[in-house]
């Protein structure tokens, strides 16, 4: 089987990327039209859906194929599809606990990529702590009304659709009586107001809700239900959204190889720079071999558990190391940028992802939070009485 993926997926990115070059050049990658135009493009290619079930439009292949095609993404330099989150987050949570209404009304749109999600958890005074959520639904006729504040939330500006925890038990606390709700952008009273990042980008947004109508039957599993759900969406993020940027990682270490090589420098800062590269690439084989644990939990049928939080942190850190490597050894080179979305230049574009990686050991729960969970979960610690279960 993976033979078969292998060959037609190099076939086509050749293919495909060859023509996609000439309008979007390869440091273009993290620019929105860009990723918008990969994301139609796979769709049309029937390659975002490889791991669901036929009967569900999807290929039926085995996570590992989904590994060795987002390398070869990785190795031909490919850019992230603009609705990653719903293939990789969304996606695999309703195969697991959609209805069967729901997996016919919203995985068709995301395989052919007509409909782009976004998450909505964080509030303000509630990321790490995400159990405060204060977003709340009240009971009416046939379904909720949402009203609420959330925010940094990834491409609302583009989304169709977001999926949400919100509360939907009065007077409740905790992870106690939230629901995990499916919530149309397009309903009366969304507001989305966008914020602009360091990179000079706008990816992420504030989302007010007020008096936003949603049906019962946007509730995916039971009302009150919502924290379970969206704790197994957390390790579908930390273990297989995240899993292409693994990959991505090493062909980044590849580069500052490259850099270094070509590098003009004494002797001894040679020497310094090649145990900085020494040391990322060591952690970036424990990545690959966490990379490979993750994938066998998924494979039976199991969700990454909390073997993606190892991952994540891993990879954040890791990251933020490998990108500072090139900064640096780019010397003067990297005094520029970041340049305005699809005006990067190469220095530029590193310039970019040094800003970008300071906010990756954040997104999807700190370093912080990661080891807590590290500590309790896997090493059993005592738990902190303070802290969330985030
Ligand atoms: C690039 C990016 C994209 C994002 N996209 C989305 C999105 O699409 N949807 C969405 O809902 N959210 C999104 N977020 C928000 C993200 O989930 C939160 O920023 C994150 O959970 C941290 O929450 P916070 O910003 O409120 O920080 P806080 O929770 O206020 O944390 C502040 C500091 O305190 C530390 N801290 C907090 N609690 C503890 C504890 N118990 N133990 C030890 N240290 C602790 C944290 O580690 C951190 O250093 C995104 C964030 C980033 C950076």
């Amino acid at each position: 089987m993976k033979q078969d993926i292998v060959a037609e997926a190099t076939s086509w990115l050749e293919k495909t990327l060859a023509v996609f070059r000439e309008e979007f050049p390869a440091h273009a990658n993290p620019s929105q039209p860009c990723r918008i135009r990969w994301n139609a493009l796979l769709c049309d290619a029937d390659l975002v859906a490889l791991t669901w079930p036929e009967e569900l439009g999807g290929r039926g292949l085995p996570t590992s194929d989904l590994i060795a095609f987002h390398e070869l993404c990785a190795k031909h330099g490919a850019p992230q599809p603009i609705n990653s989150i719903a293939h990789s987050i969304l996606a695999p949570t309703l195969l697991q606990f959609g209805t069967d209404t729901q997996k016919s009304r919203f995985l068709p749109g995301i395989r052919a990529g007509t409909e782009v999600w976004c998450q909505g958890y964080s509030e303000p005074g509630s990321g790490s702590d995400l159990a405060s959520v204060r977003t709340r639904a009240a009971r009416v006729d046939g379904g909720w009304l949402v009203n609420g504040h959330k925010i940094w939330t990834t491409q609302a500006h583009l989304a169709r659709w977001c999926f949400a925890l919100v509360r939907t038990e009065p007077g409740s606390v905790g992870h106690r009586g939230l629901s995990f709700m499916l919530v149309d952008m397009k309903s009366p009273g969304v507001r989305v107001e966008p914020i602009r990042q360091l990179t000079g980008e706008a990816d992420y947004n504030e989302v007010f809700f007020e008096n936003v109508h949603v049906t019962d039957d946007n509730i995916v599993g039971e009302v009150g239900e919502g924290w379970r759900i969206a704790m197994a969406a957390a390790e579908f993020e930390r273990g297989i959204y995240f899993l292409p940027r693994v990959v991505q990682l090493e062909h980044e270490l590849h580069r500052a190889q490259m850099l270094l090589e070509d590098a003009k420098l004494n002797a001894s800062d040679a020497s310094s720079y090649r145990s900085r590269l020494l040391d990322v690439r060591d952690s970036c084989q424990v990545i690959r071999w966490r990379v490979e644990k993750v994938v066998s939990q998924v494979a039976a049928g199991k969700t990454p558990g909390t073997g993606g939080a190892i991952l994540k942190l891993l990879w954040s850190e890791t990251r933020q190391k490998v990108v500072e490597l090139q900064l640096d050894l780019l010397g003067d080179r990297g005094g520029v940028g970041p340049e305005a979305e699809g005006e990067y230049t190469e220095a530029a574009a590193v310039v970019r992802e040094f800003l970008w990686s300071r906010a990756e050991t954040i997104v999807a729960g700190t370093s912080e939070i990661q080891r807590n969970i590290i500590a309790e979960r896997i090493l059993g610690l005592p738990k902190d009485k303070n802290a969330n279960a985030n």
